[in-house]
């Protein structure tokens, strides 16, 4: 029998199939409807799963936390890579839904075990500026890695270098003039988030024109490729900085002790990435000095606060 969203030769996509899987993960990462809602919602809209059976909020779990619907397949050290299947959804709705699963299987309450506070573009590649991404790696814990095809020379454990960051950021905090200024920085934020939801409110209308326009030659097929691939790159700024606004929306009084004590006690992680991006513009790491090497090393990367 074959998964839902790929052929039976396990690699071709279903496209009609993979717009259900993408929008039903696009419901339960927004966080709008559980499991249990959103397997009945698939089996009201999308229909019956192959085997011609209700979806029950297990098959739903297992088929979005197959890798192969993001393209990838589990390597023998038990690592993501690229495998043979086309991808239904991206890599980072993947990411995202295994931590979202993680999270409810460790029971309500518990913090996200997974969201890195130097994900999201904080983390940056100091051999080629590309932001770096949180993924998991071979001993079950978090690294962030340069991805960016030519470069991928950069890695680096993401726990330790979370919490010294963090640790130095929240000392900033005592600083002259820095609530003043995180004020600032705040609103600038929340303005950038409302321009980036009218962003994506038009972005149908952007990618019909670009389709049109192919479509009457006025592109060539490596134009329409190039401007595709710069609107999905505004895309995804604009979903970053909409998070942010709503994270940032959610800050307590801007004092010392309010801050502090909201870090310490009640702030989730997704929040904390929040303020902590107002507080640091960006972490570079360089790639490790000694090849393999455990070992923190505070040489690696720079902290350029904002
Ligand atoms: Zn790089």
């Amino acid at each position: 029998m074959r998964a839902y969203g790929h052929e039976t030769d396990g690699v071709t996509a279903v496209p009609e199939e993979a717009a259900y899987l993408a929008a039903a993960a696009k419901r339960l990462l927004e966080g709008a409807a559980t499991l249990a809602d959103t397997a009945q919602w698939m089996t009201e809209t999308a229909g019956p799963t192959v085997f011609g059976r209700p979806w029950s909020p297990t098959t739903l779990r297992r088929r979005l936390r197959n890798p192969g619907i993001a393209g990838l397949r589990e390597n023998a050290d038990g690592e993501l890579v690229e495998g043979p299947a086309e991808p239904l959804v991206d890599r980072d709705t993947f990411d995202a839904l295994q931590e979202l699963f993680t999270r409810n299987e460790r029971g309500q309450g518990s913090r996200p075990a997974h969201v890195h506070l130097l994900s999201g573009g904080t983390a940056v590649c100091d051999l080629c500026d590309s932001p770096l991404v949180s993924r998991s790696t071979a001993n079950g814990g978090r690294g962030y890695v340069c991805e960016t095809a030519g470069c991928g020379k950069v890695r680096i454990a993401a726990e330790p270098l979370d919490k010294y960051v963090a640790e130095r950021a929240i000392a900033r905090l005592e600083r002259a003039g820095m609530m003043k200024r995180l004020a600032d920085l705040r609103d600038g934020f929340v303005a950038e988030s409302e321009e980036a939801a009218k962003f994506l409110d038009g972005l149908r209308n952007h990618k019909d024109e670009l389709a049109r326009a192919f479509g009457a030659k006025d592109l060539s097929l490596g134009e329409f490729k190039k401007a595709k691939e710069a609107l999905e790159a505004r895309r995804s700024q604009a979903m970053a900085a909409m998070r942010r606004g709503k994270y940032l929306g959610e800050l307590p009084e801007l004092t010392v002790e309010a801050l502090v004590e909201w870090w310490n006690e009640t702030a989730s992680q997704e929040q904390r990435r929040a303020l902590l991006q107002l507080i640091v513009a960006e972490v570079r790491v360089g790639p490790a000095t000694v090849r393999g090497s455990r070992r923190f090393d505070e040489a690696r990367f720079d902290i350029l606060w904002r």
